[in-house]
């Protein structure tokens, strides 16, 4: 009986963990077969200079829109990619036909617009990411210069003289880099210093916690104080009122987004929201 159990596998994991490993495994193929059927999909949100309300740029952001219909979040999907090594494969779709969109809204006229492209730690350590990366520019003529890859905390912690080379590449390869979810990793600003970053990103988190009276003392004022001493951008993640925006902009943070100014859109809707959006 021990040995029946053995084989299939019960006796390594408790009975709710080995429902849970088949869950991921499930999981991981159904993710590979929706990426092969084209169901990952990228949605854009539009980043927004304060002062001016004039559009900037866009992030783009996976959805994964499953058989019922539902989109699935990228927090649940992106690391199962990532323990499956698929994200090596997704990360240059997600970038590659980024930067096509990126092209075709050059081709409409709005020429000054920055794409800004997530990267998983898991894309970042692999040893063809810079090949990978030439090669998307390459494939889709789009220039660097507009194009900004967004890297977490987490990446900047762990292996400083790999992230220290590997970023002096990308700004030899003419792209901007971005920290996202800044304030949540705890990096050593002493080490950001050596970086050569051109973005914070102030985590949602943090934004959501702004108000007048914690004037002096909250964590996005940190940030936009230690963005203006080393001459990096700030931008405010999860905008979601007016209220918001008018501490942000007093505070001095240059650009922000949220569903305050305009939830991510599908491909074909970001041209005229973008076009709306310049007439007012
Ligand atoms: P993130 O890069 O920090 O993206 C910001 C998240 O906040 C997005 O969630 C966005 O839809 C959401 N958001 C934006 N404005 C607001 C707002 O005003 N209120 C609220 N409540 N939420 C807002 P999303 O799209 O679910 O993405 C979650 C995370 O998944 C992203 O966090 C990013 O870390 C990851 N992700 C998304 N796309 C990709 C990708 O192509 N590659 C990789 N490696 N990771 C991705
Ligand atoms: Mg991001
Ligand atoms: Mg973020
Ligand atoms: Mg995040």
């Amino acid at each position: 009986r021990a040995k029946t159990r053995q084989r299939s596998g019960h006796c390594y994991f408790s009975r709710n963990m080995g429902v849970d490993i088949r869950g991921r495994v499930r999981m991981m193929h159904a993710l590979r077969t929706a990426f092969e059927q084209r169901k990952l999909t990228l949605v854009y949100q539009p980043q927004i200079n304060l002062s001016t309300r004039k559009v900037v740029g866009a992030e783009a952001l996976l959805r994964w829109c499953g058989d019922d219909g539902q989109f699935i979040r990228p927090d649940v999907f992106i690391p199962i990619a990532e323990n499956s090594g698929l994200i090596i494969e997704l990360g240059a779709w997600v970038l590659r036909t980024a930067c096509e969109q990126l092209v075709e809204l050059r081709a409409r006229g709005f020429v000054d617009f920055m794409m800004s492209v997530n990267v998983s730690q898991v894309q970042f350590r692999h040893p063809q990411f810079l090949t990978m990366l030439r090669l998307a520019l390459e494939q889709t003529g789009a220039p660097a210069e507009f194009v900004e890859l967004e890297i977490t905390e987490s990446v900047a912690m762990d292996d400083p003289a790999l992230l220290i080379t590997t970023l002096d590449q990308i700004k030899l390869i003419g792209m901007s880099i971005a920290i996202d979810d800044f304030g949540t990793g705890f990096s050593s600003l002493s080490y950001l210093q050596q970086l050569k970053v051109d973005r914070l990103k102030i985590d949602r988190a943090f934004v959501n916690e702004i108000t007048d009276a914690k004037r002096g003392s909250s964590i996005a004022e940190m940030i936009i104080q230690l963005g203006h001493n080393l001459d990096l951008t700030v931008i405010a993640e999860g905008v979601e009122d007016e209220r918001q925006a008018d501490i942000l902009t007093r505070l001095g943070c240059p650009l922000a987004q949220g569903y305050l100014f305009a939830r991510p859109m599908a491909p074909e809707l970001l041209p005229g929201w973008l076009q709306q959006h310049d007439r007012n």
